[in-house]
């Protein structure tokens, strides 16, 4: 079975927000803190990692091996972003892609599939059928 993705998708596997650490400036770590009901000394306290030295900007600490965000619904496979809807900036450029090491560690451990030589999903027709079934789900929902 082929899919032809035109674009990749997040495809919610979480593996870049288990990966990376963010690092937020000023302004940008305020308005978040904001969009939480925080000051911006109460959200560094709560969500900076405290190794990071100065000031002058903060990185988000990891919680359970990954952003303190990140999220799976109950009954999901999703793993999914707690703040979506204003997510630090170097997270909304992030984009997803078959040449991405993180995206094939998520399609390989999610749905078991590889990606091909023309950088699309490739694997077994029954998993491609699931990963068909959760492309077309993510046109209906736009939260990663
Ligand atoms: S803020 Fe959201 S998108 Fe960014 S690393 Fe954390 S969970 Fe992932």
């Amino acid at each position: 079975m082929l899919l032809r993705l035109p674009g990749w998708p997040c495809l919610r596997c979480g593996e870049c927000c288990r990966r990376y650490q963010v690092r937020l400036e000023p302004a940008e770590a305020e308005g978040i803190a904001g969009r939480l009901g925080l000051t911006g000394i109460e959200f560094r306290e709560r969500y900076g990692d405290r190794r990071w030295p100065g000031e002058s900007s903060m990185l988000l600490r990891h919680e359970n091996g990954g952003c303190p965000f990140l999220e799976r619904p109950a009954g999901s496979g999703d793993d999914l972003c707690a703040i979506h809807d204003f997510k630090p900036s170097s997270c909304r450029e992030w984009t997803a892609g078959g040449h991405r090491q993180e995206c094939r560690a998520g399609l390989a451990r999610r749905w078991g599939l590889t990606v091909d030589s023309l950088g699309q999903p490739a694997g077994p027709d029954e998993k491609m059928r699931d990963f068909r079934l959760f492309v077309d789900s993510l046109v209906s929902d736009r939260r990663t």
